[in-house]
């Protein structure tokens, strides 16, 4: 789905990217002039211990929030910059799994898929249903049209939350820990359906995570989220890596000191400027 934005100001060539944003919840402070720029139609990851901020970052890219200052681009435009009308057009373009998931209880799993459909009115009956089917076969839920989410299992659940924020063939897709509370199996199957819907459809694919074996295999672009700052890189250029805490992230049963006394943890080539403070 395209959507017209040539009345939107676009500011920027950028296709998602925060430049030096400063965000806070009271005196806490979550985001101290935190930059970073994602690739378009790729998988990109935000990793980062529990409260580092990243859920904070995808309401921010969602525009659900402010930040107190910086610019954030969202498929080239200032989304701090436009009105709620603007902002509107730019949140039809973003697809979002968030923790929780998002099906109504009473609704089957079409329903459910349909509902947003028919809600726009943007297709008619019979492409509604060929949406919603196409979409069910990419997420493996094919034959699960009847069931209630009450009747589905943990994974079916998310893959039918998936489903449901890729219906509207979104530009951007937000997931916020698509992995948890999953057993090993069924995480590996969301990480496959990330990396084929990324593919299938062209979403760029943003995943918040603290997995880092997954994050490696799946991501082009990751950006970590330290408690002195952010680093951002190719996974290659992460694991090549260079500053020690981003070793010791990576590595957690490594001890970073004594990698660097070795010498085999060199300066870092930070592309990301600072991030977190505590
Ligand atoms: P993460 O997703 O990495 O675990 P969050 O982005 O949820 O972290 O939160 C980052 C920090 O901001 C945490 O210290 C959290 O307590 C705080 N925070 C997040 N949302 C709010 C809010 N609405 N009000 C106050 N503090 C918040
Ligand atoms: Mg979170």
């Amino acid at each position: 789905m395209t959507t017209d934005l040539t009345s939107t100001p676009r500011t920027d060539s950028a296709h998602l990217a925060f430049r030096n944003v400063c965000m806070a919840f009271g005196d806490r402070q979550v985001f101290d002039g935190l930059s970073f720029s994602f690739p378009p139609g790729r998988i990109s990851v935000i990793l980062g211990g529990s409260g580092s901020g990243k859920s904070t970052a995808l309401r921010l890219i969602g525009g659900l929030i402010q930040p107190l200052s910086g610019t954030i681009i969202v498929d080239g435009n200032d989304i701090t910059r436009l009105s709620e009308r603007q902002m509107y057009r730019v949140r039809a373009k973003l697809g979002m799994l968030f923790q929780g998931g998002a099906l109504l209880d009473w609704m089957s799993v079409y329903d459910n898929l349909a509902f947003p459909l028919r809600e726009r009115r943007q297709l008619r009956g019979d492409a509604i249903a060929a949406r919603v089917r196409e979409t069910l076969v990419a997420v493996g839920l094919d034959g699960a049209d009847d069931l209630l989410p009450s009747q589905l299992s943990g994974g079916m659940i998310k893959r039918a939350a998936l489903a449901r924020a890729i219906i509207m063939r979104p530009l951007i897709l937000l997931c916020d820990e698509p992995f948890s509370g999953l057993d090993p199996i069924s995480a590996r199957r969301i990480e496959a359906l990330l990396s084929e819907i990324n593919q299938r459809f062209t979403i760029t694919v943003v995943v918040v995570s603290h997995d880092i074996p997954s994050t490696m295999r799946m991501a082009s672009q990751v950006l970590v989220l330290l408690p002195d700052g952010a680093v951002e890189g190719t996974p290659a250029e992460l694991q090549a890596a260079t500053d020690p805490r981003i070793a010791s992230f990576l590595n957690p049963d490594l001890d970073a000191a004594a990698l660097h006394e070795a010498g085999r943890v060199e300066a870092l080539p930070s592309r990301a400027q600072t991030g977190t403070t505590w």
